[in-house]
């Protein structure tokens, strides 16, 4: 008899999100016609930009003519668009090669698959309240996980400690859940930490786009030495609204070498054995959110969302209620008041004010007594919330 992968019985079993659609449906029914003031959403709720869909239309009337048809891609991405993500990281003045450059379907496809060039007696560090993705990828491979708590006491942006065994370390800046950003002094320990010890960092930089602050790094390869202990992943799901078209790209510099491995290409050799790359279509639709004009449009949908988030954090100060996240990140971490758990704030705001949003115990032991908002909803709806949310909270 074939034996499965006896690690999927360690998984604890993902009840955040079904919880959360449980208690709402419940209350849904309880309540017939109730309308609930959506929170707790991780996707986005505008389209994707004009220069996008004009990509997008041009790409589908290539594959109709014979002489501009595409079939099979390169695995590793489309050149036009490797180089494309290369010139955005060149503006930032980070400079890489477009081979350095692999185009993917999403950051969730590549957190799972960049496993494979790990030995699985490596050890994961996690910081948490963190992305549950990170830690069941790694329990799926049968690795052993650290868990490393972070607080208000270090503005969720724990620092790298000598006592600390890991081999691969989970970095998320912009964070979700917390809203945190890393500064450049915070994330270089990090780089300095990894350099030493052998260690890789995986960073997730699905949120970059959502700094606005001048001076904190978007990318982790702003650090000096990054590119000898880093890989970063990267989306355009939040960045440009791309959450069901899927497409992402993951940045392995060729410096990048353990055990006398070179893990560029390492990946390469992982790409072309494993897929088949992404659809012409989609690199095209990709391409043009790199253009100048693409980049003006997936700003002004981000300022939307940006206005959420001040409506939000408005709010907020205007209670006395601590919180983090929001100005430089799509989500609002908030210290849940009267010291409720996070779980009883959820049941609160939702049958006193039908609001919903994600309880913070979800996203490891260290998020409870914490509740995050996220901005992605509509402006309408946000505001009433907030509305909701400052008559409810008001002493
Ligand atoms: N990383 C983080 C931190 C996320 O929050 C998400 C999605 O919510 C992802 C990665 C996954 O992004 P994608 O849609 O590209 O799979």
């Amino acid at each position: 008899m074939i034996i499965p992968n006896m690690h999927y019985a360690d998984l604890k079993e993902s009840y955040l999100f079904y919880n959360i659609a449980q208690k709402t449906k419940a209350y849904v029914e309880a309540h017939p016609g109730t309308h609930l003031y959506r929170m707790g959403i991780g996707d986005v709720s505008l389209p994707l930009c004009d220069a996008v869909i004009q990509a997008l239309h041009e790409a589908v009337e290539d594959q109709a003519e014979k002489e501009r048809f595409h079939g099979y891609m390169p695995e590793t991405g489309a050149p036009f668009l490797r180089e494309a993500i290369a010139g955005y990281y060149g503006e930032r003045g980070v400079s890489l090669s477009p081979d350095e450059v692999f185009v993917s379907s999403g950051a969730s496809d590549e957190l799972g698959d960049i496993l494979d060039l790990f030995d699985r007696d490596s050890a994961a560090l996690v910081i948490e309240p963190a992305y549950p993705a990170y830690v069941d990828a790694n329990v799926m491979a049968g690795r052993k996980i650290v868990h490393l708590a972070s607080g208000e006491e270090n503005g969720f942006l724990p620092a790298p400690d000598d006592r600390l065994e890991a081999d691969l370390l989970y970095i998320c800046s912009p964070n979700n859940p917390t809203g945190a950003v890393f500064r450049r002094e915070q994330l270089q320990a990090w780089v300095d930490y990894a350099n030493k010890t052998g260690a890789v960092i995986l960073f997730d930089a699905a949120y970059e786009a959502f700094i606005e602050e001048e001076g904190l790094p978007h990318s982790i390869f702003e650090l000096e030495g990054a590119e000898t202990c880093a890989i970063e992943i990267c989306s355009l799901s939040k960045t440009a609204g791309f959450t069901g078209t899927r497409l992402g790209y993951t940045v392995i510099p060729k410096a990048l070498v353990r055990g006398g491995m070179n893990l560029n290409e390492m990946w390469v050799r992982n790409r072309t054995t494993k897929t088949n790359g992404v659809s012409y279509i989609i690199q095209k639709g990709g391409a043009a959110v790199f253009t100048p004009e693409g980049q003006k449009q997936i700003h002004a949908n981000i300022q939307v969302y940006k206005k959420n988030a001040a409506c939000l954090m408005e709010t907020l100060d205007a209670l006395g209620i601590w919180y983090c996240g929001g100005k430089n990140a799509p989500y609002i971490w908030m210290k849940c008041p009267d010291g409720m758990t996070s779980w009883e704030f959820f049941d609160y705001l939702l049958h006193e004010i039908q609001v919903v949003g994600t309880p913070g115990e979800g996203f490891g032991a260290c998020g409870e007594g914490y509740f995050r908002f996220s901005t992605f909803g509509s402006v309408e709806d946000t505001k009433e919330a907030a509305r909701r949310l400052a008559k409810l909270l008001k002493k």
